[in-house]
């Protein structure tokens, strides 16, 4: 799995199996699942390629679900060639695996209040894929930590959608940038506020846990960010590509007004 993700780890299934999603890739999952196999892969730029920045950081590297795929179905061949008798599924966000959860417990790092997963090398600027297998393999942790809790996310948040107790998904700026149809008054300001016409890394950026993330190693990534969009930008193989023009477009007239 190296030569896949800098960071990955093994999480036994029964830690996961129920906080299953239920979603169409659920039928993709081995029967008798024992083991996902959760690989991180961080994308955290140098600073000089978020000039003029007008997106979340995530969406400046070219679309992690393509990467993260090709890259799992890479290792899941290996694995096959190896194991003939066991089956390998890889999944990447489109999952029913709970992924924050697996990854915990695989100990590639800790749950933010924020919800997001935090490693310690790479902080919480990391795309989760996994390998669900039907081999069973040993675990290389079975605790799930909690952050620091020093609530500067709360704080940070202008949609006010984290809370020590609850995630309002569907206030979180990232949802509502990905909204379909009129925004409202209310909403525009918040885009407003975050300044970006895609996504919100703003609890990502004040979270301390975040100081000395390093940067990515991963080629894909390297090779393509595009860190400020435009009317009539190339949608094809970013991360916003699937929401369409009209919404992006709406966006950026948005932070225009
Ligand atoms: S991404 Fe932005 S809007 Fe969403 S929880 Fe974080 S700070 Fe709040
Ligand atoms: S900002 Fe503080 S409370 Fe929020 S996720 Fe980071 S460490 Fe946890």
């Amino acid at each position: 799995m190296n030569g896949i993700s800098p960071l990955w780890g093994i999480c036994p299934f029964n830690k996961i199996k129920d906080n299953l999603i239920a979603c169409r890739a659920k039928s993709r999952l081995p029967e008798n699942a024992k083991t996902v196999i959760v690989a991180c892969f961080p994308y955290l730029l140098e600073d000089s390629q978020y000039k003029n920045r007008n997106i979340s950081k995530y969406a400046v590297v070219t679309d992690y679900h393509n990467v993260a795929l090709a890259r799992l179905e890479k290792a899941a061949d290996k694995l096959r060639t190896l194991y003939p008798e066991n089956k390998f599924s890889a999944f990447a966000d489109n999952s029913p695996i709970p992924e924050v959860r697996a990854a915990c417990a695989a100990g590639l790092g800790v749950r933010g209040i924020n919800t997001l997963l935090i490693t310690k090398k790479y902080g919480s600027y990391v795309f989760i894929g996994e390998i669900v297998t039907d081999l069973e393999i040993k675990s290389t942790d079975n605790k799930t930590n909690a952050c620091i809790g020093c609530k500067k996310c709360i704080d940070a948040c202008p949609a006010r959608a984290v809370s020590e107790t609850d995630f309002d998904e569907k206030g979180c700026l990232s949802a509502v940038t990905q909204k379909k149809g009129e925004l409202t008054a209310e909403e525009e300001d918040l885009m407003k506020k975050c300044g970006c016409v895609w996504g919100c890394d703003i609890c990502q950026d004040v979270c301390p846990m975040n100081a000395d993330a390093a940067k990515t190693e991963i080629e894909e990534f390297l090779s393509s960010p595009v860190s400020c969009i435009s009317k009539g930008c190339e949608l094809d193989g970013r991360a916003y590509e699937w929401r369409g023009r009209n919404v992006i477009e709406r966006n950026i007239k948005i932070q225009q007004k």
